[in-house]
């Protein structure tokens, strides 16, 4: 389905900047193509393998309770599409696909990728799967930003992160 319209969602959320990321937790590691290692001080905070209701995942400690707190809330009015949601990934070092020079917040595994069915909708795309859309205020609500806003070839639809605005009083002032 489409994409809906840009107001009718991530009301007062915005994408959280490198900027923001990098001064609160530092460089995470390599700025590398595919996934690379958590070198970054924030390495001790990182958890792995971690339930949070239809799949484990490993990210940051904050960001991965906060998840678990998106999902707990889901269930209790969408469970079906909880119980179809897939993920492609939280913590992931590297660059972002549509800019070589910053990295993606997955390098400090605070953004997710979800799924429905058999395909990811690749980025770009201004389609998203149902399921995304339905799980979008939740995200929304627990204070993560839908990818579903960035614009142009940078679209996102399967993609949420800790949104700028959530990153300090989920993770506690900046050093
Ligand atoms: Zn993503």
């Amino acid at each position: 389905m489409d994409i809906p319209p840009p107001n009718s969602f991530n009301e007062d959320l915005t994408s959280a900047s490198e900027a923001t990321m990098l001064d609160l937790f530092g460089e995470p590691g390599a700025k590398s193509r595919e996934c690379g290692p958590v070198t970054g001080r924030f390495k001790n905070r990182i958890v792995s393998g971690v339930n949070v209701g239809p799949f484990k995942v490993s990210g940051l400690d904050a960001a991965v309770d906060s998840l678990k707190r998106v999902f707990e809330e889901a269930e209790q009015q969408i469970p079906d599409v909880v119980a179809a949601v897939k993920t492609a990934g939280m913590l992931c070092v590297r660059a972002k696909r549509t800019s070589r020079n910053s990295f993606s917040n997955h390098s400090w595994g605070t953004a997710i990728d979800l799924y429905f069915g058999r395909d990811v909708v690749p980025q770009g795309s201004q389609q998203c799967h149902q399921g995304c859309l339905q799980l979008a205020p939740f995200f929304n609500k627990e204070g993560w930003y839908w990818g579903a806003g960035f614009s142009g070839r940078s679209v996102d639809s399967m993609h949420f992160e800790v949104a700028d605005e959530t990153v300090e009083r989920l993770f506690g002032p900046r050093a």
